[in-house]
């Protein structure tokens, strides 16, 4: 690989018998206990010689691999830090992420768990009182994030996280793998060095089944909202006060013709949602101003609650796993 061969380097590394990468075996073993029994001298005084320096092999991705040495030819892991602005693809988060499992760096693997967490469990406040739309709110997430992903990504992030076991991660993973296309989420995704990203069997159910309650609940926030309608500010009671039993109706009754909503709306403000839900997209124009943005506030209110209940949703060990980044 020109680009990862350092012509004074001690050491060339071939992933998966195709790509060679020359570099220092000294800093290579100094972060990884691994790689340095690997390269001890009683290991490789009988292998095989590359320009004259000793050759190890191992069976690792070449992509993956480039993306784990980079790092270390100008170290970076620094980079990685959660509250860092650097921009990272999920690309090579994910796979300093396993490389740096795999060889026992500890430096790295906190680095990406830091970063995997800040992304993929944010604190509910922060998350569903954004006043955005959907699409909005993913691409600021992902901008304070500094973190090039695609929410098909999820998929490949639900198995790394639980490789570096990091549960509290798990429900907004899971719950961003529901907003993908079902036979992509069966099937999997293609990855960056050709392998599938595939949820395994327990967390495709979980997935699915999930969506189902997101569904359910994604209704139940209409009818809360309403119910819980105050109208304190209310300056003509006589108009939307019957506006709201009607509109209470009409939810009640959107609920079992099961009128369907894009899950990804489910956290957002009614007002922000893409399309309006029918029945909102009827009454909320009737309403004075102070009541739709009443009902609008309670509609935040309730899908806050819903957010802190993601983990038993999806069936994650404990609910109080949400809770470490939330408080
Ligand atoms: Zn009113």
């Amino acid at each position: 690989d020109g680009e990862l061969w350092l012509d004074d380097g001690t050491v060339v590394i071939v992933a998966n018998g195709a790509v060679a990468y020359r570099v220092y075996k000294g800093t290579l073993g100094s972060v990884s206990p691994v790689f340095r029994d690997l390269m001890a001298d009683s290991n490789l005084k009988d292998s095989e010689l590359m320009d004259g320096v000793p050759v190890v092999h191992v069976d690792d991705a070449p992509e993956n691999l480039r993306h784990f040495l980079n790092f270390l030819a100008q170290p970076r892991f620094d980079t990685i830090h959660p509250m860092s602005t650097f921009p990272l693809s999920y690309a090579s988060l994910a796979a300093v992420g396993r490389i740096g499992r795999k060889y026992q760096v500890e430096s790295a693997v906190h680095a990406v768990t830091s970063r995997l967490l800040r992304f993929f469990a944010p604190p509910p406040t922060l998350w569903v009182d954004a006043i955005r739309s959907w699409s909005d709110r993913w691409q600021w997430w992902k901008e304070h994030n500094a973190l090039e992903i695609q929410v098909d990504d999820a998929i490949d992030a639900v198995n790394l996280i639980r490789l570096l076991d990091e549960p509290a991660a798990l429900p907004f993973a899971l719950y961003l793998c529901s907003l993908c296309d079902p036979v992509q989420l069966r099937d999997g995704i293609v990855q960056e060095d050709g392998s599938i990203a595939r949820l395994s069997d327990e967390d495709f159910g979980r997935c699915v089944r999930g969506s189902l309650f997101i569904a359910q609940a994604s209704h139940g926030i209409l009818q809360y909202a309403i119910g819980s309608m105050k109208q304190g500010r209310c300056q003509r009671l006589r108009v939307c006060t019957p506006v709201l039993v009607d509109y209470m109706s009409r939810a009640h009754a959107a609920g079992m013709v099961a009128e369907s909503y894009p899950l990804s709306d489910v956290f957002i403000r009614l007002n922000f949602r893409n399309p309006e839900p029918d029945a909102y997209a009827l009454y909320s124009g009737q309403l004075c101003s102070w009541c739709k943005e009443e009902l609008c506030s309670w509609s935040v209110t309730a899908a806050r609650d819903i957010f802190l209940k993601l983990s038993r949703m999806f069936d994650v060990e404990s609910d109080t796993l949400v809770g470490r980044s939330a408080f």
